[in-house]
């Protein structure tokens, strides 16, 4: 990946906001125009965040109606890049410094607006992973879900979806959380 492509943001340590550079700008020192970009390596030991700048990342909030912010970009960006589902202490874990009711409140608006779909796999917390494209969060876009009992990581069965159950007269389906266990191939490879 080229040097260029790459963005920098930075977290306020009072306030927690996390500042994002304008757009044509490589970093938040350049958009304040207080403090001149001396070298990426300066800005390297400041800043907080460092992420490839992604429109895909963008697009992907747009398309479920997710107003961006630096802070939905950079969870988004987290999930994207991350093969299987995350708890909410492993995503605290990988944004040490940010505010923990911003990063609560970032996976309930991705959960509302169905880019995320929350999963119950017997672990004790909650995960979280992606939705595809196409998901509603309806019931006929329920699929399994894969819990590695060496590594403890969640992996969704898109091409698994869940059936339909056939229930007694007068009762509704609405949910399902079926988790399979057992070894996933990096724990058998
Ligand atoms: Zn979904
Ligand atoms: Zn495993
Ligand atoms: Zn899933």
């Amino acid at each position: 990946m080229p040097e260029e492509s790459w963005q920098f943001f930075y977290e306020c340590k009072n306030c927690k906001t996390v500042l994002k550079p304008k757009q044509g700008d490589c970093c938040v020192y350049c958009s304040s125009g207080t403090v001149p970009c001396r070298s990426n390596k300066d800005i390297q030991n400041v800043a907080n965040f460092v992420i490839p700048m992604n429109k895909e990342i963008d697009k992907k909030l747009k398309a479920r109606n997710i107003k961006p912010t630096a802070m939905r970009e950079l969870v988004l960006q987290v999930l994207t890049d991350q093969p299987t589902a995350i708890s909410l202490p492993e995503l605290e874990q990988k944004f040490e410094k940010a505010d923990k009711a911003t990063l609560y409140r970032t996976l309930k608006t991705f959960q509302e607006y169905r880019l995320i779909h929350a999963i119950e796999d017997g672990t004790g917390s909650v995960k979280y992973a992606l939705c595809e494209d196409t998901c509603s969060c309806n019931p006929d876009d329920l699929h399994l879900h894969f819990l590695c009992t060496k590594c403890g990581k969640t992996y969704c069965l898109v091409d698994t979806p869940i059936k339909r159950p056939d229930l007694p007269e007068g009762f509704e389906f609405d949910n399902a959380n079926f988790v399979v266990k057992g070894s996933c191939s990096n724990c058998l490879a």
